[in-house]
């Protein structure tokens, strides 16, 4: 199995044995940091760690970690060109699947001109992009989102996450891939099976977004697990937890 968005620096290495013994072999550690940046090396050097020391964390209990680094709308600060300049170096030297997250949480100037500059990147260089959706004001962000989307970058390239019953049919049909993301405060799996089983398994792909945040490592393998009780085809299975994930990364 895959956790196609998770946050494995803010967990500790029991959950990262706990993810292998549960099934997940390859992991995508998105970047976010916790607290206020006050200069571009705070994020330049958890972007380091996550590249150099969780890679090798994970690696040793069994998981492959995948990054995506980018700027979470919840870190935007004003100095952060530097920031850009970084990701563009790790998508030069082929270290990372995507950029991500990134996004929009309170729709401010700064975010959207944060957002748009990742966006641009992205398209000219072929990169995936992670985008995040928040809790509060959904609906209306990703109708703002989807717009800064749509002019600025090419949709196949775009996963769009956190989505739920509620803002699915804003962005089901719009050629990205859909993140579901299964965890105590956000969906539980039955409500992420009920949306597979009426939208189909092509588009979707499972994760935990295990962060800071309460999270359960385990969710996509206990989604996986009730799938198959509830009696869903093995290769519809294998498309929400691992082949979309690793077709559309190239993983
Ligand atoms: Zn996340």
């Amino acid at each position: 199995m895959i956790d196609s968005h998770f946050h494995g620096d803010s967990r500790t290495v029991e959950d990262y044995e706990k993810m292998s013994i549960g099934g997940i072999s390859e992991a995508i550690n998105c970047s976010y940091y916790p607290y206020e940046i006050i200069k571009p090396s705070i994020l330049i050097t958890h972007f380091k760690r996550i590249l150099y020391f969780e890679k090798e964390r994970a690696e040793k209990e069994g998981i492959k970690l995948n990054v995506a680094l980018g700027i979470h709308p919840a870190n935007v600060f004003p100095k952060y060109k530097p920031v850009i300049e970084e990701i563009k170096k790790s998508i030069n030297e082929q270290e990372i699947v995507a950029i991500g997250e990134l996004g929009l949480e309170t729709m401010s100037c700064e975010e959207i001109d944060i957002f748009t500059k990742q966006l641009l990147i992205a398209d000219e260089t072929k990169t995936k992009v992670i985008v995040h959706t928040p809790r509060q004001n959904k609906l209306n962000v990703i109708k703002k989102t989807k717009e800064i989307l749509s002019e600025n970058i090419d949709p196949k390239l775009v996963a769009i996450d956190h989505i739920n019953n509620a803002v699915l049919d804003e962005v089901i049909d719009e050629g990205y891939k859909v993140g579901l993301t299964v965890q105590p405060e956000k969906m539980t799996s039955d409500e992420a099976i009920i949306i597979l089983s009426n939208n189909g398994f092509d588009k979707f792909m499972l994760n935990s977004d295990s962060s800071y945040s309460k999270s359960d490592v385990l969710s996509v393998p206990k989604t996986v697990r009730l799938l198959s009780i509830e009696g869903y085809r093995k290769k519809d299975i294998e498309k929400v937890s691992k082949l979309n994930a690793k077709n559309f990364f190239n993983l």
